[in-house]
């Protein structure tokens, strides 16, 4: 049997293919388009492309296709077939520079948001050299950037490139004022851990609710849920061993660097985190991720639902974005150093990302703002929907002390001049307890967690990325024109320190008096739904940062609003109309016969002994039949206020809407059919109960 080592990376076109496939010319004019950007010349593309087929072929491949990430928020691709007919009636198998470096797709279908007129049905794809390509099946992959004719980015890779090199940019300007002359680059890393549900297909097509909407609109608590911890990194069963071997198989042959996989809280979910990786590369082996848990799912007779609230009252699913900057010779910008100017340094980076966070929460809480998350944001299984900073208490400490000018009290005492003291070592261990943070400090990286399971990592990324550029800006600004560098840095630190110390919280964030204290004294902001905080992605400060920094376009920012309300009021649509058309066809006729048969055995009874009361079936049916006409008359309201709906042409009232009058009356509807599932006979009840769906797999 071959061993992980063998077949790592094996159906990827990496550096150590490049390396051995293409000439040392060719190789080192594409290395320094990977390294730095440069632009490829046509002749290093038809090579590249050569190598790459012949690579392609041989491993299997028939198709090659560009593949990219539209904003539907999944990957799209379209296959060409490498053969081309050759004068003998044979075929050759072809494959140009010119078809590596672009693409034209029929982009006619994916939304755009107005950026492309329904006539300019053609957008174009660019390749992406940063991201390796790889094979998946039989078809070659080519990681590319889609754009409409116009130039303007219908997806999320593009601004998220740009988001790295406005961060790359004004890293190295600062890094240059600390002295740092030798580093070339500046580059985000993620590591994003990825929570998902498995359960069985059985159960899985026999609840139109899944089906359709990828989580449950009804259904009672089972007896036991996940009260007991019994599931948390608990022994994993058979079915599920088996498909997370298989999964990290698949997933390795790719190159991506599956690490640790666990059970998590809630029975039937599981975690898996790779190792953490350049930004954009990351970001597209998630999505890589995500489409290859389901297939492997598929083979095991299973389903992995990536919904962040498949089951209520069950802890919902998402994912942590641990994010750290470093330069390419290795250095972690987020890691205290050893030397009094390692640690001015450390606390400056640190400064740009907690005035970066306060500046621009709303963009924060927008990058992981869709239907689904909003289930799980503030219902104390997540961090709330406002966001602060965790830093600990010693780094806090050591905050406080600059702040107020005081020496530091840890375990020895130390005075705080930056540039000139050594700061004291942080125990790293202490740092990660806090699980109730959005945004959490731990150790040399930042940890984002309110990112919904099935999130693109790319949004929060390019948030991050453009905020904390935009706060290096400013320091470099006034760092550039300080009379006396070392001055200006203390004074700065303190002052970042004292304006945005607000976002810094160590307590715990699922707290209702931390919401109070949160919105009501510190004003930070607390967009509960998408609806409360998409429209705010077009505020002012925000339009600003983002244009002059050069990551979106207006245009393009307004497109990006409109397709994510959209996207909230077509998915809360369809679960409107999901419940409405199950309670019609399936719980209503089912409560309905159960009562029935009831009646009649209980009438049939009397008939025969006059004096019993048969109260147990009287009871029962009188409940059954109060419950029925309420669901009745909350069904009728749910349908009333989809009709509301109509005529409302604006997409952010068309989404307030939704949000007052849709999402409360499902609300609503629901709670009677879940009482009314646990009143009735099992053999009559419709669909698998949460029972039958959580502990599914064995
Ligand atoms: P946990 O959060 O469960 O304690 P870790 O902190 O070890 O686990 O790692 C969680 C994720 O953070 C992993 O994907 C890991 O690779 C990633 N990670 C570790 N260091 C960094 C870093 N410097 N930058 C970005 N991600 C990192
Ligand atoms: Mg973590």
């Amino acid at each position: 049997m071959s061993t992980v080592t063998d077949y790592f990376g094996s159906q990827v076109f990496d550096d150590r293919v490049m390396r051995s496939m293409l000439s040392s010319e060719v190789y080192a004019s594409l290395r320094k388009t990977i390294d730095e950007g440069t632009e490829l010349d046509i002749s290093v593309a038809n090579a590249v492309a050569e190598a790459m087929k012949n690579w392609a072929v041989e491993k299997g491949a028939t198709h090659f296709t560009h593949w990219f990430q539209p904003l539907t928020g999944i990957t799209a691709e379209k296959h060409d077939g490498f053969i081309a007919p050759a004068p003998d009636g044979s075929v050759i198998m072809e494959f140009s520079g010119k078809e590596l470096i672009k693409g034209e797709p029929d982009a006619s279908s994916f939304p755009s948001g107005g950026l492309r007129a329904t006539f300019e049905a053609r957008g174009y794809t660019a390749w992406d050299p940063t991201s390796y390509a790889f094979i998946k099946g039989r078809t070659l992959c080519i990681p590319t950037a889609f754009c409409s004719y116009g130039g303007h980015a219908l997806d999320k890779k593009t601004p998220l490139l740009r988001s790295m090199e406005v961060l790359n940019k004004q890293a190295l300007r600062i890094l240059r004022l600390f002295g740092n002359n030798t580093a070339k680059r500046v580059v985000s890393s993620v590591g994003p851990e990825q929570e998902y549900f498995l359960i069985t297909k059985e159960m899985y097509e026999q609840r139109p609710d899944l089906r359709f909407t990828g989580r449950t609109l009804f259904g009672a608590m089972p007896p036991k849920g996940q009260e007991l911890d019994d599931h948390y990194f608990g022994v994993i069963k058979p079915g599920v061993a088996a498909f997370m071997e298989e999964l990290n198989d698949e997933l390795w042959k790719l190159g991506i660097l599956a690490k640790t996989e666990h059970n998590e809280v809630a029975p039937a979910q599981h975690e898996l985190a790779p190792i953490y990786t350049t930004t954009n590369i990351a970001t597209d082996h998630n999505q890589l991720t995500m489409e290859i848990m389901q297939k492997v799912a598929a083979r095991h007779g299973l389903v992995c639902l990536l919904h962040e609230k498949p089951f209520a009252g069950v802890n919902g699913s998402g994912k942590h974005n641990n994010w750290s900057i470093a330069t390419d010779e290795g250095q972690n910008l987020l890691s205290p150093g050893d030397t009094p100017y390692e640690n001015a340094q450390f606390l400056l980076f640190l400064c740009t990302v907690i005035k970066a966070v306060d500046d621009y929460q709303d963009l924060l809480r927008i990058a992981v703002a869709t239907a689904g998350n909003d289930h799980r944001l503030g219902a104390n299984e997540a961090p709330p929907a406002v966001i602060s900073i965790f830093l600990g208490d010693e780094l806090n400490a050591v905050l406080e002390a600059i702040k107020t000018d005081s020496p530091y009290q840890g375990t020895k005492k130390t005075q705080m001049k930056l540039g000139v003291d050594v700061l004291p070592k942080f125990n790293r261990d202490t740092t990660d307890r806090n699980r109730t943070s959005p945004f959490a400090f731990t150790g040399n990286k930042f940890e984002f967690r309110m990112l919904g399971s099935s999130n693109s990592i790319a949004c929060t990324n390019i948030m991050l990325n453009s905020a904390v550029a935009e706060s290096l800006r400013i320091y470099a600004d006034r760092l550039e024109n300080a009379e006396d560098f070392e001055t200006e840095l203390h004074e700065m630190i303190r002052k970042t320190i004292k304006d945005h110390q607000r976002i810094i919280f160590n307590g715990n964030g699922y707290d209702d008096a931390w919401i109070t204290e949160a919105t009501e004294k510190r004003g930070l902001l607390n967009y509960r739904t998408t609806a409360d905080c998409m429209p705010h992605l077009m505020d002012e400060k925000n339009v600003t940062m983002l244009t002059s920094l050069g990551v979106f376009t207006v245009d393009e920012l307004r497109s990006r609003r409109d397709i994510m309300l959209e996207n909230y009021c077509k998915s809360v649509l369809i679960e409107a109309n999901t419940m409405i058309n199950m309670v019609h066809k399936r719980i209503a006729p089912a409560i309905t016969r159960f009562t029935a048969d009831l009646a009649k055995e209980a009438s049939g009874k009397k008939a025969l002994f006059p004096d019993l009361a048969c109260s147990y079936e009287t009871e029962l049916v009188r409940k059954l039949s109060v419950l029925t006409d309420c669901i009745a008359e909350k069904t009728d309201e749910l349908e009333e206020a989809v009709l509301g709906l109509q005529g409302t042409e604006d997409i952010v009232e068309e989404s307030a809407l939704i949000r007052d009058t849709v999402l409360p009356r499902m609300s609503e509807l629901r709670i009677p059919c879940d009482r009314a599932e646990l009143l009735t006979a099992k053999s009559y009840w419709p669909f698998p109960t949460y029972g039958d769906i959580l502990f599914s797999v064995k």
